[in-house]
């Protein structure tokens, strides 16, 4: 298969923000595209701009300057209203909490994306079972956040992440609260769900073993991202 478009591209994207009055440059140029298939972690040291270039790239925050083209779509000259369609249909997004709504049930918040964005609520439970299987939650469905542990909780967020199968999932330190061998069990179930689903994954940690396993790492540089080895 030729696969031409990147799932994501950055093309140029600039980013500053003002700190005491002094310019502070986050992106200067940025390039980066992520490929269907591929798992790529971000690592850089904390305050380098890991979250500022996640949010550019999940469309909640626009560049100063630069495009950011999902599914090959360039996003630039859309209204709010578009943004929010394509990051609905096309972007998941986990974060190193895992926000997920205390007054429902696992399979509930796993449902919910699914029928905002108009699928029958029995299509949205089947979908929301499968993901849990395929998670190894299968008998944790009816529990609620609380009820659930720190891995079970972020694997729950996975799904949910993923329920509208987006092309692109961008995650915050998706394993930044959790303890090593629980980190390492919720980084083993999202990199199986990138090859299951072919979806395209970019994915900011501290961790360089889980690191290690992914496909490619890139770092922040100077304002732009660069490639490890
Ligand atoms: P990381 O996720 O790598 O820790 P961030 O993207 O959160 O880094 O932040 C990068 C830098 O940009 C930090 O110095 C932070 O204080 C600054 N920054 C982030 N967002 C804003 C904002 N909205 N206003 C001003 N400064 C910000
Ligand atoms: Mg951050």
């Amino acid at each position: 298969m030729i696969m031409s478009t990147p799932a994501l591209y950055l093309h140029k994207v600039e980013r500053r923000f003002q700190e005491a009055g002094e310019p502070l440059e986050i992106l200067r140029g940025a390039e980066f595209s992520l490929w269907a298939g591929q798992s790529v972690a971000l690592v850089a040291p904390s305050g380098a701009g890991k979250s500022t270039l996640l949010h550019i790239a999940g469309l909640l925050e626009r560049p100063d300057a630069g495009d950011v083209l999902v599914e090959g779509q360039c996003t630039r000259q859309m209204n709010d209203a578009a943004r929010t369609a394509l990051r609905r249909n096309s972007i998941g997004f986990v974060y190193q909490f895992h926000h997920l709504l205390p007054e429902f049930s696992a399979l509930e918040n796993i449902m919910l994306p699914q029928m905002i964005r108009g699928l029958t609520r029995a299509e949205a439970q089947g979908r929301a079972e499968q993901l849990l299987d395929y998670l190894g939650l299968k008998a944790r469905g009816r529990h609620r956040p609380s009820e659930l542990s720190g891995g079970e909780q972020q694997r729950v967020a996975i799904a949910r992440a993923v329920a509208n199968g987006p092309s692109v999932l961008l995650a915050d330190e998706p394993t930044g609260n959790l303890d090593p061998k629980t980190a390492d069990h919720v980084f083993a179930a999202l990199t199986a769900l990138v090859q299951a689903t072919g979806l395209a994954a970019l994915i900011a940690t501290h961790n360089m073993d889980l690191a290690a396993r992914m496909d490619r790492r890139v770092t922040l540089r100077g304002g732009l991202i660069v490639e490890l080895a």
